[in-house]
């Protein structure tokens, strides 16, 4: 099958571009012009064939070379201007005059809150974000303790603590890519993973594929004086709840570096430190890069020829860092505390995570401040500094034993309105087959949440299950005895603690924007938490608490 260079690379929709021969290569087939457009494909097409013995000798064997890093304002999904969009919601409270729980109004603070992201883009930080300790996230803290000032809450505030863990950051990097007879390309989308040496890192090796890094995939390949590439497939809802560990096993079996390439839409940056290694440099690539490594493998391999790989690292570290918490209350008729807690900090621009935790976070404190009856337990809004590098729960668990004393339940809000977008066949009559695979494609609602409970009985759990079958949100089909993300150190600290959570494709990537939040699914999640706190703060306290029933024997 001759293949004709497509303007992107594939995976994701392009028009003009129906199927592929493999994960870069396009075949046209003009689907969209007329009768001469059809012709003129025919003969490109033949042409094609006819040079094909020569694509040795082109440059990287023919595969066409990845571009840039995927920019922030466009989907990388298929979105067209005939898309449905997310299925509406009508879930706010009948008693919601003011709007505060307004989908529109929340994605608005999304934007608001990612633009202290983008700062710290444009002032140049290679690893840019809210990163905890850093100006990033100090900003945000800052907005929002302003925020629950505005709205009336009782002693709003930011508190410093200090970071247990240094901070480690690169200083600078390179992936570059060597092949005989061609110009070498370095990876727009490289991003190294903290590892445990600061001494400069500078491997070469030549590259070899590895799938996932299974047992079975391993057996029987060599990779000593290697480059590993993995083929990363996010998992559903859980980004990587596969990950156990590869990268370490592989610089174990003699990698000089791993290269952990994300099936992602675009060309994405992904931070990530389960990917690291214990010395070696080791690297995150998004879609676009990863594909180009994983075609020119195979096609060197057929020329019989090697592609080597050159990984350079420079990285330090920052002890004693300063990051912010931020605490505000609504006094209840009960001195009895639910804490709701949202992470303010974040890699990359962080939309999903945590922009729109934050958000809901701050509209519930609007619309409970706002409220002609206080709430039935006192309400503690705490903005955490975060859990990705300096964890702010365990810093206001420290600080405030007063509180943790009265307090029946913590609800984290996290990863709360990103639609669901995922690698899909689609359908279209003009593709060979009746349908195109490996498409990016959403659907029209938002991705599942684990919801998750822990130190807290199974009454804890119906109210959740009541709560997302009344406002509509997607969770998981059973309750789980787990809860990732902020909740840590609450749960350590042995208090009932309770979330829904999701992390999907674009989980700690810079492609988490604003443009893959759903605005009806931030209606969702914060009329699902308001009926939640609401029923939370009514229960009786031994109800809340206590271990999940025993797990059914299957
Ligand atoms: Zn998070």
């Amino acid at each position: 099958m001759a293949t004709i260079r497509c303007r992107r690379p594939m995976r994701r929709w392009w028009p003009g571009c129906a199927i592929s021969s493999d994960r870069l290569g396009c075949l046209q087939i003009g689907r969209r012009g007329g009768r001469m457009r059809h012709l003129k494909s025919l003969v490109l097409a033949a042409a094609l064939a006819l040079t094909a013995g020569a694509a040795s000798a082109q440059a990287w064997f023919g595969a066409p070379t990845p571009g840039p890093v995927s920019p922030p304002d466009k989907p990388t999904f298929h979105a067209g201007p005939a898309s449905y969009g997310p299925a509406p919601a009508h879930v706010r409270p009948a008693d919601d005059a003011r709007g505060a729980l307004s989908g529109e109004k929340m994605m608005a603070d999304v934007r608001r809150i990612v633009g202290f992201s983008l700062e710290r883009k444009a002032a140049g930080d290679l690893l840019y974000g809210r990163i905890s300790g850093l100006p990033g996230e100090k900003a945000v803290v800052d907005w929002a303790v302003a925020r629950l000032k505005a709205d009336g809450l009782t002693d709003a505030h930011a508190e410093p603590y200090v970071s247990e863990a240094p901070l480690w950051l690169p200083v600078s990097y390179e992936l570059r890519a060597m092949t005989d007879g061609s110009p070498d390309v370095v990876l727009a989308s490289a991003v190294p993973i903290r590892n445990r040496t600061l001494k400069p890192a500078a491997a070469e090796g030549p590259l070899v594929f590895v799938g996932r890094g299974s047992a079975a995939e391993l057996a029987n390949v060599d990779v000593k004086g290697r480059v590993a590439v993995v083929n990363v497939v996010p998992d559903d809802s859980l980004f990587a709840a596969r990950e156990k560990g590869v990268a370490r096993e592989l610089e174990k079996r003699g990698a000089v570096g791993v290269i952990n390439a994300v099936e992602s839409p675009g060309n994405l940056l992904y931070y990530d430190n389960r990917y690291g290694c214990d010395a070696a440099p080791c690297f995150l690539v998004g879609g676009d890069d990863g594909a180009f490594l994983e075609s020119v493998i195979g096609r060197a391999a057929k020329a019989g020829k090697t592609v080597r790989m050159k990984l350079t690292l420079q990285a330090e570290e920052r002890p004693n860092l300063t990051a912010w918490n931020g605490v505000a209350t609504i006094p209840g008729m009960s001195d009895e505390v639910v804490i709701v807690n949202a992470h303010a900090d974040a890699w990359f621009d962080g939309a999903d995570d945590n922009a729109d935790g934050l958000a809901v976070q701050l509209a519930l404190a609007d619309y409970f401040a706002h409220r002609k009856e206080k709430p039935a337990r006192t309400l503690v809004f705490m903005v955490s500094g975060g859990h990705h590098t300096a964890v702010g729960a365990a810093a206001f668990i420290k600080a405030h034993p007063e509180i943790i004393k009265k307090t029946v339940l913590v609800m984290n809000l996290e990863h709360l309105a990103q639609i669901a977008v995922t690698q899909a066949a689609r359908l279209d009559p003009a593709a060979p087959g009746g349908y195109e695979s490996g498409v990016w494609t959403a659907n029209t609602t938002e991705t599942t949440k684990q919801a998750g409970a822990v130190n807290a009985g199974p009454y804890v759990w119906a109210l959740m299950g009541k709560a997302s079958k009344r406002y509509g949100v997607v969770t998981s089909y059973e309750p789980t005895p787990s809860a990732p993300g902020d909740l840590g150190a609450y749960i350590r600290a042995g208090l009932p603690s309770a979330q829904l959570i999701s992390s999907e494709v674009y989980y700690h990537s810079s492609g988490d924007t604003p443009s893959t939040i759903s605005v009806p699914g931030l209606e969702r999640a914060a009329a699902f938490y308001a009926g939640f706190i609401e029923d939370v703060a009514k229960a009786p306290r031994e109800k809340l608490k206590g271990p999940p029933p025993a797990a059914p024997g299957r």
